[in-house]
């Protein structure tokens, strides 16, 4: 009797061991690799449904995008928090980018994204020129020479490394003062961003960029209101440094863009426009590992390419191509739930990487987008519809 009872003691014992035991155990995801992060977001949307023009129709419009950072590891998150869906599924053609540098395996904003802009890689912190510090012209001035009109959009300041990419000339990307200078000379019609600091306050050299611009033409514009009255060339600076995140800024990214591709598209004619408008912010958050804020810059930008796709369905003459200069944060898609919307992540590391970006077409021309190139080609293939 003394045994049968000690032995059911036992067995309780046990088990009450064992349930604290599978209670505790961490998730196989916590044992072996990074803490996850969990993100899903209400602010979903529905997707843009477009036809495309016929592939050989004659392009006068290029539209470039570039989601700095965006990688396709960053294009699956956001794809999984839309519940499997994003404007880019409706781009046909795809291709990869390798977007290593000449002077390092891990490319920079200036270097990656110069080699799109003028279609020649160069070295780290060198925008819009080669290594030997020698300006290159980027699809922006070859547009120009042609008569075409001509725009950037960003969410950054304007002396970030990815506009002055198209615009302007300096071996150092942190010569804020030289290559702001640069814009009274680029010739671009169309310039909104933010970063109104870098053109006055912040200068060492007391000049007043701003203007400086007004006195060759441009108008400016330092609110939306301001900017949906203003009329070409314009020059909007929507904040002192960065514009507000996408969370705060609503449709302000979206209505910058339509603003620009109505004005360039009335002022071209049958010339034509390019423009690049870039998601620049994705790339900041990613930097910053935090996964809800680069989400909702890319899903920003996602939504700004379903009305760019709609806007060029309608025109029928317009190349629109999507890529990344580099993706950062070695981010991971680990778990997650495509029902809920849910992505379980994990960073890597808080700076870029080398791991090839995607590249999308849609619209004329669209079909030669495909297959694996140099960050520096894929400039080249683009500029070669700027005719
Ligand atoms: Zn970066």
């Amino acid at each position: 009797m003394i045994i049968f009872v000690d032995m059911r003691k036992a067995l309780f014992i046990l088990f009450a061991v064992m349930t604290i035991v599978v209670a505790c155990k961490p998730k196989q995801t916590e044992e072996h690799g990074p803490q996850l992060q969990y993100y899903t977001t209400e602010k979903t949307y529905d997707i843009v449904s477009v036809t495309s023009p016929a592939p050989d129709a004659e392009v006068r419009n290029v539209i470039f995008l570039i989601g700095d950072g965006m990688g396709l590891e960053q294009v699956s998150c956001a794809w999984v928090l839309n519940h499997g869906k994003l404007n880019l599924d409706n781009m046909p053609y795809t291709g990869l980018s390798r977007t290593y540098s000449t002077s390092d395996l891990i490319t920079d904003s200036a270097a990656g994204g110069t080699a799109l802009a003028v279609g020649e890689k160069t070295a780290n912190s060198h925008v819009g020129c080669n290594p030997a510090n020698e300006p290159l012209y980027s699809m922006l001035d070859k547009a120009q020479k042609l008569g075409k009109k001509t725009g950037v959009v960003v969410t950054c300041h304007m002396a970030d490394a990815t506009p002055c990419d198209f615009c302007c000339h300096d071996d150092d990307r942190y010569h804020y003062d030289a290559i702001i200078a640069d814009y009274t000379e680029c010739g671009v019609d169309f310039i909104a961003g933010g970063g109104r600091d870098y053109f006055g306050s912040k200068r060492q050299d007391g000049r007043d960029i701003v203007e400086e611009m007004k006195a060759k033409g441009y108008n400016y514009a330092a609110t939306e209101e301001e900017l949906m009255a203003a009329q070409l060339p314009v020059l909007a600076l929507l904040a002192d440094d960065n514009l507000p995140v996408a969370a705060e800024r609503g449709d302000l990214y979206r209505n910058m863009t339509a603003r620009c591709l109505d004005l360039l598209n009335e002022a071209s004619g049958d010339k034509g426009f390019v423009v690049m408008l870039e998601g620049s912010s994705i790339d900041d958050w990613l930097h910053a590992n935090d996964i809800e804020k680069a989400m909702e810059e890319l899903l920003d930008f996602d939504r700004t390419l379903g009305d760019v796709l709609q806007w060029a369905a309608a025109d029928g003459h317009t190349l629109v191509v999507v890529t990344a200069d580099h993706a950062t944060g070695a981010l991971t898609l680990q778990d997650g739930d495509l029902e809920k919307g849910e992505i379980g992540v994990a960073f890597g590391n808080d700076s870029h990487n080398g791991i090839a970006v995607p590249v999308y077409a849609w619209g004329p021309g669209a079909q030669l987008f495909t297959g694996i190139k140099e960050n520096a080609e894929w400039g080249s293939l683009i500029a070669s519809f700027i005719h």
